[in-house]
């Protein structure tokens, strides 16, 4: 196999740095969606997190292996919400100063979260881009600690303690279906699981609109895509031009990767709630958006992430309703 910039062993290492601070979430059997695949399908609950989505396990990671020095200077990074609220919550159990750029796409109820978890919020711009030129100003001028939301060894390694818990809980697991934007929770899940288990495959899924690691995988480098407004909003942003990590991980690792229309993620969201009794954001409906559109084909027992929870309610609440297909996104 070929030798990975984080492996099984920094995986391994990342769990036990975590261990306390995160949860062991359940990993449970869905009946309907076994009925429909033709074989057992579970959904491993990362949206029971805390802070509502996976990434605390990055961040905390990332953060516990921090010098004292480097602690003392506080953490800089650019979020679409869910990274920058992983963030503010492991810096302020560590009393540290955390600093998040974010773009004005980022919907309210992410940013009132951080802002309530004490760390500063600055917006800036239109993209991920622009959030992160400041996370950069930040950076150089005040000597703030730039942790990035996937394209860093400790965020990935952290990521990748899911893809340990899952091969414990379903040791049989055929495949693995990972939501994909940045690649760090798709690197590190897909290295953790194939060291385990090397025949399991791993497969990403990606909303249609603004997929930029499938679009870079296609073309063979990382690509800039347009950012779009989408239900998986926690999917959006580019994978950075100058990538180190998760495009070449992303391309070496992973089976595959599917893309999904916005009124295939809908029906994720309300399948989540009507059947599985379970809130998730678009993000971590893509798992179930895509067995539901019959686009993986597999053999086998099959596990899905659902990887976060923190959507807006209003919203959610349109889409159980059917007053909201998603297609409103692709006007
Ligand atoms: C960040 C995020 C993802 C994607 O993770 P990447 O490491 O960027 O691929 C998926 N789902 C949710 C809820 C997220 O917050």
């Amino acid at each position: 196999m070929i030798e990975m910039p984080v492996t099984l062993q920094h995986i391994r290492a990342a769990r036990e740095r975590i261990a306390g601070k995160v949860e062991r979430t359940p990993c449970v059997p869905s009946q309907s969606l076994s009925e429909r695949a033709g074989h057992p399908v579970h959904l491993k609950l990362e949206h029971h997190q805390a802070t509502g989505a996976f990434k605390l396990r990055g961040a905390s990671n990332a953060i516990a292996s921090l010098s004292p020095e480097e602690k003392s200077r506080g953490v800089v990074a650019a979020s679409t919400g869910n990274h920058g609220r992983a963030l503010a919550h492991a810096a302020k159990l560590d009393g540290m100063r955390a600093v998040i750029c974010m773009s004005s796409l980022v919907p309210e109820n992410k940013l009132d979260a951080i802002r309530r978890l004490g760390a500063e919020v600055r917006i800036v711009g239109n993209s991920q881009d622009d959030a992160q030129q400041e996370v950069d100003r930040l950076a150089a001028e005040e000597g703030l600690v730039m942790l990035p939301p996937f394209d860093h060894p400790d965020i990935v390694a952290g990521q990748g303690t899911i893809g340990l818990e899952i091969m414990e809980q379903v040791p049989d697991a055929a495949s693995v279906l990972v939501p994909l934007s940045g690649g760090g929770l798709a690197a590190g899940v897909a290295a953790a699981v194939k060291g385990v288990s090397p025949g399991t495959k791993v497969i990403g899924i990606s909303m249609a609109r603004g997929a930029a690691m499938k679009s870079s995988l296609d073309a063979g480098r990382p690509l800039q895509v347009e950012e779009l407004s989408t239900l998986a909003d926690s999917l959006g942003g580019g994978i950075g031009l100058d990538n180190r990590l998760t495009f070449a991980m992303c391309r070496d690792l992973l089976d595959d990767v599917v893309l999904l229309a916005e009124d295939e993620i809908a029906a994720g969201i309300r399948h989540a709630y009507e059947q599985e009794r379970e809130i998730v954001e678009g993000a971590g409906a893509v798992g179930i958006g895509a067995l539901l559109a019959g686009k993986v084909k597999t053999s086998g027992p099959i596990v899905l992430i659902l990887s976060g929870k923190n959507i807006d309610m209003s919203l959610h609440r349109r889409i159980v309703c059917g007053e909201s297909s998603g297609r409103e996104c692709a006007a």
